[in-house]
């Protein structure tokens, strides 16, 4: 039998705390590697790596990088995510993406914790090679969707695309105190419009968010959380089914909402 096709998951990540915490994020994190197949690699494409040209990690050893303010507890800057890298893969994003450039970094960047803060609890002992792929600001939405479109093959390399960010994004317009709070109705309505871009399979939606004014400026004020999904949404397949799960919003501007698109043949046999 071939290998199985690999699905192409977004994460939405919530606070870097998470990774420090038990919680309903941290658990279905792990519940969702557990259901998976194993991946050979991972190739993250993470919020907080902003670059000037589309870059990958291509270092053996990436280092684990504390991207994140002083105010958060200190147990958080202890944490390490020795996850070897992939250099060979890196060569490979290069190629799929050719003839847009690629840089190959090999030691500016590493894991960021839009990653590891993932990833410690869906693949705690780190065993998995991690590969970072940078989000070039200067791309449009549909430039996104086409570069998740030319990485879908890697599914059937073994490799799990894993995009993790938060679809609503606010910071400034949190309720820090209540996380359990009601979502704001622009967040609310933000959160459904792509929640049916990924069920009805309408990515343009998704890729089209500026269009929806001012729902979109207060729950992307900055876009760079919201880019990592339009790569997920790209990677998608025909024989696809989408899963969402973590549907919430949390401190009003905060939106877990993830999702994966799995082969839906595949997902049949393994249920
Ligand atoms: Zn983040």
């Amino acid at each position: 039998m071939s290998n199985p096709s690999m699905p192409a998951v977004f994460i939405g990540h919530g606070s870097p705390v998470v990774a420090i915490s038990d919680n309903d994020a941290s658990r279905s994190w792990a519940r969702l590697a557990a259901t998976l197949p194993r991946p050979k690699t991972i190739l993250a494409i993470s919020a907080h790596w902003e670059t000037r040209v589309t870059a990958v990690t291509a270092m053996a050893r990436p280092k684990t990088i504390h991207d994140f303010g002083r105010s958060l507890p200190a147990p958080l800057f202890d944490v390490q995510y020795p996850a070897p890298g992939d250099p060979a893969l890196a060569r490979r994003v290069a190629e799929l993406l050719a003839p847009t450039p690629v840089a190959l970094d090999e030691g500016q960047w590493g894991l960021d914790h839009g990653t590891w803060s993932v990833l410690v609890h869906a693949y705690p002992k780190a065993d998995v090679p991690v590969v970072q792929l940078g989000l070039d600001v200067n791309l449009t939405p549909q430039q996104r969707f086409d570069i998740g479109a030319r990485l879908a093959p890697l599914r059937d390399e073994g490799v799990l695309i894993l995009g993790t960010g938060n679809m609503v994004h606010n910071l400034p317009r949190m309720n820090w105190g209540n996380a359990a709070c009601d979502p704001y109705d622009w967040a609310a309505r933000f959160n459904d419009e792509m929640r049916r871009a990924i069920v009805d399979n309408e990515p343009e939606r998704a890729v089209g968010f500026q269009r929806l004014g001012q729902d979109a400026q207060l729950s992307a004020p900055t876009p760079e959380h919201f880019w990592p999904m339009l790569y997920v949404l790209g990677a998608r397949r025909p024989t696809d089914r989408a899963v969402v799960f973590n549907d919430w919003i949390e401190h009003g501007s905060l939106g877990m909402t993830s999702f994966l698109f799995e082969d839906a043949a595949e997902a049949k046999q393994a249920a």
